[in-house]
């Protein structure tokens, strides 16, 4: 599968990577509006992202707007539902309002930082982007 790693901090992106690969081929943006560019350039390749991971406090472009692009540029192409990516927010803020903006934006998933790889990939199964037999 194709992933996104939208992440404005180095390091963090080298984790998501790292944990990540085994699992499909990973991209990177370092801000919310290359993540929605190459979001974009993804869905107009007919090469679609099936997984992003999106940090929300980002410059350029928060994540909590990131998410809401993606689904209007997924909606513009009747991309609904199931056919959707996924998204999981990966983020510093544990807050209620920030979890509650996510789900109401339409993210999958909310992870807490600092991400634990187990936890992640726990993720992963639940959304059915990978089988349960893998570790
Ligand atoms: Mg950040």
């Amino acid at each position: 599968m194709r992933i996104l790693v939208v992440e404005d901090d180095f390091v963090s992106r080298c984790v998501f990577s790292e944990y990540l690969k085994p699992y499909g081929e990973v991209d990177v943006a370092e801000n919310g509006l290359e993540g929605v560019n190459a979001f974009q350039a993804a869905l107009n390749e007919g090469k679609p992202f099936q997984l992003v991971c999106l940090d929300i406090m980002m410059p350029e472009m928060d994540g909590q707007t990131v998410l809401k692009e993606i689904r209007i540029l997924e909606e513009k192409r009747e991309i609904r539902g199931l056919d959707g990516a996924k998204v999981i927010m990966t983020t510093a803020l544990d807050d209620f309002q920030s979890i509650m903006t996510a789900f109401k934006g339409q993210c999958e998933g909310y992870l807490v930082k600092p991400i634990e790889k187990a936890k992640l990939v726990q993720q992963l199964k639940n959304l059915g982007l990978i089988s349960d037999d893998i570790s």
